[in-house]
């Protein structure tokens, strides 16, 4: 199960889980287009997915979800939360209400989905936390974005040690500059300049992103747990 699969590293977990064989939950929140072509391309493999409306930062409709999801599959082996946005700007001019979302689309929904999900996370499960550089090393302009995804890394880390005893893990990755739909609104100087400060000197893929997630949910990651994986060329360094 995959949240905010319906583009960017979401749709590429999807679907590089679906070509390893895994039957696909794709849930979206508006893109029911987009997550409908994944559905279809999935199914064109000869792979099971169902796409699933839900806004992730909404309980109610999580418990919802969750409940299609024992109806029509009875389990969740790997869980990826992935959902996340930005509403960039300085502490000194963001709004509490751009503070109170990011922090509920990113961070809330994390236990939202996570707390309703466990009970169907068998053992050896794997969940996987989508956090981001920004939760490691702070940005500029991005106090609600950074402490969202570094509350996920405080969420990962403990509930590793909570899940520890049933061989379920919890990683978190944390991506760099990744080509998506949210970098796509930095403008291009700032991109450029970003760029220039990665020794890889390029940005990453939401292919590379989502080789890690696949790394973190198969079992040549069995003795992993509570880590955060960076993926950033370098960047930081
Ligand atoms: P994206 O904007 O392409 O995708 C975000 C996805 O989350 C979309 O499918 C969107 O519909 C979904 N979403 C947003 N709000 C939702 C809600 N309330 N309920 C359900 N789904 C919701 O961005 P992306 O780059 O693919 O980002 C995916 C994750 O990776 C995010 O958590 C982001 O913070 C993280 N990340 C991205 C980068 C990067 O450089 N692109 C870097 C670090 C971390």
């Amino acid at each position: 199960m995959i949240t905010g699969a319906s583009k960017g590293i979401g749709k590429a977990i999807a679907l590089e889980f679906a070509k390893n064989n895994a039957s696909v939950i794709i849930n979206y929140n508006k893109d029911k287009e987009g997550a409908d072509l994944i559905e279809q391309g999935i199914k064109g493999i000869g792979k099971k997915a169902v796409a699933i409306k839900a806004d992730v930062s909404n309980f109610n409709e999580v418990t919802a979800m969750i409940e299609q999801i024992k109806k029509d599959f009875g389990r969740i082996d790997i869980l990826v939360n992935n959902a996340g946005i930005t509403m960039d700007r300085t502490l000194k001019n963001m709004t509490q209400d751009e503070w109170n979302k990011v922090i509920n689309v990113n961070l809330t929904s994390v236990y939202n989905v996570t707390k309703q999900a466990l009970p169907l996370i068998q053992k050896n499960g794997r969940i996987i936390n989508i956090s981001s550089i920004a939760g490691l090393t702070g940005n500029f302009g991005q106090c609600n974005y950074a402490a969202s995804k570094a509350g996920i890394i405080g969420f990962t880390k403990s509930l590793s040690k909570e899940l520890g005893k049933l061989s379920i893990t919890v990683n978190a990755i944390a991506p760099g500059l990744i080509q998506s739909e949210m970098t796509n609104k930095i403008p291009f100087f700032r991109k450029r300049i970003m760029t220039a400060m990665i020794p890889l000197k390029r940005m990453g893929t939401v292919e590379e992103v989502a080789n890690c997630a696949l790394f973190l949910a198969s079992e040549k990651s069995s003795y992993i747990t509570g880590e955060v994986i960076s993926i950033n060329g370098g960047l930081g360094l």
